[in-house]
């Protein structure tokens, strides 16, 4: 009915049908089905002071529209995805370009025919595009581990420069790791593209942005009749687990709880912390029409940041004389410092320790993490859209 800060004097949460962990896409898309799909009563808990989760954005003190948890840019192969969103939106045909900037020069990301030639001049780039082609296919995309991969000393020759110069100092900064040390999947999103398209997303046939941005996207998939939100409140407060019952202001709890926090912070981590990745966001207001050609540059090869966004360059606001740029430091998170936790950490331990904490809940018939947290994901936000959408399905269909 509202988004309102705090929870107001006498409020009982556990009178709703069903009370949602959080604001971002996993809480907001599963609150807007369960209201009107089975005309449930719901609360949604957030603890931030706004809706939107990591995909927020709002206006600057110049009036630019910045994405306060760094670049979101919308992008899915998935219909059904794109068919919910889009209740709630229109989308410009914005489609994400990113150049690296390697040693000063600029160059397309996904590295592709034009990167090839910029990096190894025209002929001889051109002689190693058709040795791609004729290797893998026109207009593939090859993971740079799978470049690596192969024995021939030409193909070895791309590889190299594209590890060396795309992807080593970039993942070192990003995950302080070599792309060696961690999991294939991670640099598998950008692979190296064999042909000319010069989009971040190739593959994606729906992209661009909300036309009036993400924030009022929620808004309007949170405005339900049914569906109360309460910004600044943190669940931990009053939702417990107790063996297999959910527990909320201490007395066993009978309506459906949605949870899109990261679990371990739900057992005061007695099992160990989760580790992430966490981001230092340096906004900057810079009086100049435009700082960059592009919405992203990558710093590959220096810098000890990763990577600059342009806002005005992606959400296609006009504004004379100002813009502004955001610079992305990357560092280990600390639990309990107040930083958020961006990326889960794709590895055999901190993946053991996820499924640990998943096993007490799993059980739990009403129960149900989902969300790029919860379930400790390199969820894009289609991917997080998705499993709310299945979700919701399964708790539809038991009601
Ligand atoms: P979140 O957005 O994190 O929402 C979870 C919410 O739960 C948070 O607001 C949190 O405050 C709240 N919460 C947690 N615990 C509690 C509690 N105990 N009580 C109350 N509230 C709680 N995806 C793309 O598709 N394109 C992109 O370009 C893109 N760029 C990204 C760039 C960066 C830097 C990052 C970090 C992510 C990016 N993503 C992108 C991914 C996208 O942000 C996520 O997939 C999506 O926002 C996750 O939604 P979520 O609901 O799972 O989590
Ligand atoms: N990556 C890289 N260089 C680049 C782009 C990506 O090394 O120019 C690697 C890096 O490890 C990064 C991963 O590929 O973390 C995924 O990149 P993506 O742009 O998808 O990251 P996100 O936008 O999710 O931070």
């Amino acid at each position: 009915m509202g988004i309102s800060v705090g929870l107001p004097e006498g409020t009982k949460v556990s009178s709703y049908d069903a009370i949602i962990v959080g604001a971002g896409y996993a809480g907001a898309v599963c609150a807007r089905r369960l209201a009107e799909s089975c005309g449930m009563r719901v609360c949604v808990v957030e603890r931030r002071g706004h809706i939107a989760g990591n995909a927020y954005d709002c206006d600057d003190e110049a009036g630019i529209l910045i994405h306060l948890y760094g670049p979101h840019i919308y992008h899915t192969t998935n219909e059904r995805v794109h068919t919910f969103l889009s209740r709630f939106t229109n989308w410009t045909d914005y489609q994400h370009k990113v150049l690296a900037n390697i040693h000063g020069q600029l160059m397309p990301v996904p590295f592709n025919h034009a990167s090839l030639k910029m990096a190894f001049g025209d002929e001889k780039g051109e002689h190693l595009y058709q040795k791609l082609v004729s290797t893998f296919g026109e207009n593939k995309r090859v993971p740079i581990m799978e470049l690596r991969a192969k024995n021939d000393p030409e193909l070895t020759e791309v590889a190299d420069y594209v590890y060396e110069n795309v992807f080593l100092h970039y993942t070192m900064k990003q995950w302080g790791k070599t792309p060696d040390q961690i999991d294939p999947s991670v640099t598998g999103r950008v692979p190296v593209l064999v042909g000319d398209d010069d989009r971040y997303f190739p593959a994606a046939p729906y992209q661009g942005m909300p036309e009036d941005g993400y924030t009022k996207l929620f808004e309007r998939m949170l405005d339900h009749d049914l569906i109360d939100v309460f910004l600044e409140v943190d669940a931990r407060d009053f939702v417990t687990i107790e063996g297999e019952r959910v527990l909320v202001d201490g007395a066993p709890y009978g309506g459906e709880v949605i949870y899109t926090g990261p679990l371990d912070e739900l057992f005061a981590m007695d099992l160990g912390a989760l580790p992430y990745r966490t981001l230092d966001m340096e906004f900057e207001t810079l009086d100049q029409d435009q700082f960059q050609p592009v919405g992203t540059v990558n710093y590959t090869t220096s810098e000890d940041f990763t990577r600059i966004t342009e806002f005005k360059n992606m959400t296609g606001q006009k504004l004379a004389g100002k813009t502004t740029i955001m610079r992305e430091y990357s560092k280990a998170y600390e639990p309990g410092s107040g930083q958020t936790p961006y990326y889960a950490i794709l590895e055999e331990e901190p993946l053991a320790l996820y499924q640990q904490y998943r096993a007490r809940v799993d059980a739990i018939v009403n129960f149900h993490p989902v969300g790029r947290l919860a379930e400790y994901r390199y969820y894009d936000m289609d991917g997080v859209v998705a499993s709310a959408l299945e979700l919701s399905d399964d708790i539809i269909a038991q009601n």
